[in-house]
């Protein structure tokens, strides 16, 4: 009974004992305070954007001679907050399908060598130039979703961008070592303290929200690639050091790839 989250009690009444079954108290607690938090922490995110929006609005209402230039740099920034808030929302619908019951993966033949020149092509367009980035694909192709794979290889791909200065080095690599295919991306950015490491895949969890914010980020991307690789069976493993880079891999392992779920459509 413990498994399926429920608590029973023997509870004398009236000289008659009762069992009395409710839900376990201590779990259906964390996913009211997590959901609490999620709420908390998107309305707070969305506020400040449309507080810079809005304020620009009255600006525009109360100042219609604005000098061109003037208002031309305040369109430009109220177009920025709108993408932040575009991104965000995005970001949400996304976390929220893949936790989704009803929404179960449907595994397909996965290209990987193209999924990744995409994903190259994006991650140089991000860069501008400012980092040299390689592209290794040596391992064979699996069973997945491309559409959910691209988002947290992206993700994962576009971190290393957005953490690592100006004259750095990102390497992504799709290798079979021996135990099965493994997707890496090492960067020499600014790495991550060991007491962040844990918490990075929850919601919403910056290690610098100033620096996150200027780079375009929602702070869900790690949740996104944490949920796509639940669903693949997939594990993430980071090893980071600050201020020498960060290394983000993920371990498709052999026997994972032939469980049920993905054994029966690859036999199909
Ligand atoms: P964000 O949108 O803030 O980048 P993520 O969920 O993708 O959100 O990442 C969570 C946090 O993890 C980031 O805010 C950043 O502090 C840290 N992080 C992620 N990837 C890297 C990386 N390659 N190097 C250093 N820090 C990273």
């Amino acid at each position: 009974l413990k498994d399926r989250k429920l608590i029973v009690q023997i509870i004398p009444f009236e000289n008659r004992r009762q069992i009395l079954v409710t839900h376990d108290a201590t779990e259906s607690d964390r996913i009211e305070m997590m959901r609490r938090d999620f709420i908390a922490n998107a309305s707070h995110e969305l506020r400040t954007p449309l507080t810079v929006i809005n304020g620009f609005l009255e600006i525009a209402q109360g100042q219609p001679n604005l000098d061109p230039d003037v208002r031309m740099s305040h369109l430009n920034l109220m177009i920025e907050q709108g993408k932040r808030m575009q991104n965000l929302v995005e970001d949400m619908l996304t976390l929220t399908r893949l936790e989704s019951i009803d929404y179960p993966l449907r595994p397909e033949h996965v290209n990987i060598g193209n999924l990744l020149r995409q994903i190259l092509q994006e991650a140089e367009a991000l860069s501008g130039g400012r980092h040299t980035i390689s592209l290794t694909v040596e391992g064979p192709d699996i069973q997945g979703s491309t559409d959910e794979l691209r988002s947290a290889f992206g993700n994962l791909v576009s971190n290393a961008v957005r953490y690592t200065p100006e004259g750095g080095r990102i390497d992504i690599k799709w290798q079979d070592l021996g135990n099965g295919p493994q997707f890496s991306v090492k960067d020499s950015g600014i790495g991550i303290r060991a007491e962040h490491i844990v918490r990075l895949t929850e919601r919403f969890y910056r290690v610098d929200k100033s620096r996150s914010r200027e780079t375009q980020g929602t702070g869900l991307g790690l949740a996104i690639v944490k949920h796509v690789l639940l669903r693949h069976e997939a594990v993430l493993a980071i090893e980071s050091q600050p201020e020498m880079g960060s290394t983000f891999i993920v371990k498709f392992d052999n026997s994972v790839v032939d469980n049920d779920a993905l054994g029966l459509l690859k036999n199909h």
